[in-house]
């Protein structure tokens, strides 16, 4: 009698977990009538942010580039990319139409975490010795001009009030950044003075997105590409605007005839998104509560830590891992989403990826198939709710740009450049993105439409525009 109570109340746990889970499922479902209103709503955003500052949540930035690579880049450029967790430095021998890029090198510095929330002076003193480590090293097969100042592209991963293509000031911090005495300041600036302090003599040429950097290293390798995503530790998406579809631009127009727009679309956010109290609390404890709501349901930085908290509530509600819920449960962001996505992929028999993860991280042990199975459903409900809003936020971009349908017969191509760590290892995520757009498109559209991967497009895109914006242009030019 007493082992058949047991197992009765144990059952009644599992069922209250399962429960938890069932209901999570439910409010994180994306069906493609719901996908298309987000989409939707994606334009009508857009539109109005394009119409005057400060009209939506989407910024829609100006950024200035109203030329993308044309191949004709000549030089030797630096770049810099500043974005989530690391930051690259790069150096670009450009040889033209002909030439292309002769040579590259790059170098990869990880932020150590205290300073993305210490100073302003800190954080851009340690990025200025990096770089200045990386200039010395500059060795054979790179051609510096005589007597020129070296120039950089800096790609700076955060929504800037550009003022020129090479000064913005600071809007907000996202991510995992948070120094208060770099909001509002000018970054070449705050960059240019770390640079003085070192003693390093380099000019900043260009100012741009990582979302804009890619858009220009996508350009520069296919002519149709119409605009970039970022799924990586943050979101965003860039593209090529009509410029007189701008109105709240009331700079010249450009020959081009055409603008880029940074549109931050990690800040979007709509009533029909599938919030659930999880991304609430997240939300909530978060950096930057009430802002980039779109980002935290889809990007690198939080997926993990969505899924960390319906494991502890399934703890806490329903004993999940036993009477106690195990303390590491409650430490926000230890599950990294490089872990989860590892977990997801878990393809041997009894789940021992899944069984590994649990115990170094959390340290849980003594989980059963039927439980390890379960968290591996968790892990796909979460990424497949960003992933499939990934492909709405894309199918908001072309129906913006026209081309969601086809125009009688029409083959013209449409290339979107997509970058970052998310896209890039999580493979599950990926192709339900893939998919999911090929879904809202419609066969005969999908046909047309190209998702390109742009491997670190963004640090060359920077050097080209740092070079299509040299101080020496003029002075070239016949
Ligand atoms: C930032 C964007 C950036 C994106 C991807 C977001 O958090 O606001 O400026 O493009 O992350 O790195
Ligand atoms: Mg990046």
């Amino acid at each position: 009698a007493l082992v058949v109570r047991h197992r009765m109340r144990s059952s009644g746990k599992w069922a209250r977990a399962m429960a938890v889970l069932r209901e999570f499922e439910e409010k994180c479902s994306t069906p493609i009538g719901k996908l298309k209103q987000v989409a939707d709503a994606m334009t009508v955003e857009m539109q109005a942010g394009l119409a005057s500052e400060g009209g939506s949540k989407l910024k829609m930035l100006i950024s200035y580039v109203d030329n993308l690579p044309t191949g004709d880049e000549k030089g030797l450029f630096y770049a810099l990319d500043l974005g989530g967790t690391n930051f690259r430095v790069l150096r670009v021998q450009l040889g033209g139409k002909s030439g292309r890029v002769v040579k590259q090198e790059f170098d990869e510095v990880s932020i150590p975490p205290h300073l993305m929330t210490a100073s302003s002076e800190a954080l851009f003193d340690f990025i200025a010795a990096a770089l200045a480590k990386f200039v010395a090293e500059e060795g054979e097969g790179f051609h510096p001009a005589p007597g020129r100042q070296r120039e950089l592209g800096f790609t700076f991963s955060f929504p800037v009030r550009q003022l020129s293509i090479s000064s913005g000031t600071l809007i907000k911090w996202t991510k995992g950044f948070n120094i208060q005495d770099t909001v509002g300041q000018d970054v070449v600036a705050e960059l240019t003075r770390a640079m003085e302090r070192i003693g390093l003599d380099m000019r900043v040429a260009a100012l741009v997105n990582d979302t804009i950097g890619t858009l220009a290293g996508g350009r520069y390798t296919n002519q149709d590409v119409v605009a970039a995503v970022i799924l990586g530790t943050g979101t965003n998406a860039a593209y090529v605007e009509r410029a007189h579809a701008i109105p709240k631009w009331h700079g010249l127009l450009p020959k081009s005839g055409e603008m880029v727009i940074n549109m931050e679309w990690g800040n979007f956010r709509s009533s029909h998104l599938p919030l659930t109290e999880y991304d609430q609390g997240l939300d909530v404890e978060s950096l930057n509560p009430g802002e980039q709501i779109f980002e935290k349901m889809i990007s690198g930085m939080y997926l993990g830590d969505i899924v960390r908290r319906v494991l502890c509530k399934m703890a806490e509600e329903a004993e999940f891992f036993g009477d106690t819920v195990p303390q590491n449960l409650k430490v926000p962001f230890i599950l990294r989403t490089p872990d989860m996505s590892a977990m997801h992929h878990d393809t041997s028999p009894d789940l021992k990826v899944v069984a590994s993860k649990l115990k170094d991280i959390l340290e849980i042990s003594n989980t059963s198939l039927k439980m390890r199975k379960t968290i591996v459903e968790l892990c796909d409900i979460v990424a497949t709710r960003g992933a499939r809003l990934s492909a709405a936020g894309i199918l908001g971009i072309l129906k913006k740009l026209g081309r969601d349908t086809v125009k009688d017969g029409e083959k013209q191509k449409s290339v979107i450049a997509l970058d970052g760590g998310l896209y890039e290892h999580y493979t599950k995520f990926r192709s339900s993105m893939e998919k999911t757009l090929k879904e809202l498109l419609g066969e005969e559209v999908a046909a047309n439409i190209l998702i390109e991967h742009s491997n670190d497009g963004s640090g060359i895109g920077a050097a080209l525009l740092a070079a299509s914006h040299s101080q020496y242009l003029e002075v070239e030019e016949p």
